[in-house]
Parts: structure tokens; sequence; C-alpha cells
């Protein structure tokens, strides 16, 4: 599905991109601000990183870097979370990181 998104089959509301990452808006938004970051070479989980993805992983903390900067909650804060596998709600088995902010969020979670 992200693939699909990546190669432009999919529309989606994009807010950063960069050659190895590609951020846009959640579909469902929790947040004032709900932008999910992905690498464009797919990569199941965070689990599933390895040391050849190490630059991707470099341009994916820079790019949500970018994120909150646009979206204008770099110094209010926010949070980022990537749901990984059964027990984490992991709901596409392509890495994502939610980058949510823009609203007083809570801890823990749930
Ligand atoms: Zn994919």
């Amino acid at each position: 599905m992200f693939c699909e998104i990546v190669a432009g089959n999919l529309p989606s509301d994009k807010v950063a991109e960069t050659e190895r990452s590609l951020a846009f808006r959640d579909l469902n938004p929790v947040a004032p601000t709900h932008v999910l970051v992905i690498p464009k070479r797919h990569v199941e989980s965070i689990g599933h990183l390895d040391a050849e993805m190490t630059a991707d992983v470099a341009d994916l903390v820079t790019t949500i870097q970018e994120v909150t900067r646009v979206e204008g909650i770099d110094e209010s804060g926010y949070r980022v979370v990537a749901n990984t596998g059964t027990h984490g709600a992991q709901s596409v088995f392509h890495l994502h990181f939610h980058v949510i902010g823009g609203r007083q969020l809570g801890w823990p979670p749930e």
C-alpha cells in the first residue's frame, strides 16, 4: 500500500519529500498534526532494518525534523511512534513513523 503511494499509484497529502523518504498526512488523524514518515525503500518494520538501511534511517530522522518545522510543532513538542508487530498494533507492514502533535498528549498512551 505505501509502496503504491511512493510509486504515485495512490494519492497522498504530501507534507515533505526527499530522495529516500516521504511524509504525508494520516487519513485518520488523532491530533491536529498527524503525519506518516516512511522510507521509499520497502522495509517491513524497525525489526527488519539492517546496516544497508543506515542512510535511509538517517534520512527518516531528518525528514521527521523537517515535518515538525513545517507543521510548526518543533517548539511545542510532538510524539514519534512506530507501531510494530501484533502487540504494537501495526496495521500496514511498510515501516512508518507517526508524527503526532498540535495538542497536549497524554502519557502513558491508552
Ligand atoms: Zn512497501
